[in-house]
């Protein structure tokens, strides 16, 4: 599993990083970012999924 940002979308809410911390982060305009470099380790692939669907712009964009 890979995942990624749309910055189009994004609106900066982190309601991503608040349930996967691990995985999300902001820059400095508050809007998210990928806090891991590759794939998602598999112990981490069930925060992905909840940050996915926590996102209210559908931004968080999950490659299986
Ligand atoms: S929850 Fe969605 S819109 Fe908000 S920071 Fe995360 S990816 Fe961006």
């Amino acid at each position: 599993m890979r995942i990624r940002i749309d910055a189009d979308r994004c609106q900066g809410h982190q309601m991503c990083a608040v349930v996967a911390p691990e995985l999300f982060g902001s820059d400095d305009f508050g809007n998210a970012t990928i806090l891991i470099e590759g794939a998602v380790p598999p112990e981490l692939e069930a925060k992905a999924r909840r940050g996915a669907g926590t996102c209210p712009e559908q931004a968080v964009i999950i490659e299986d």
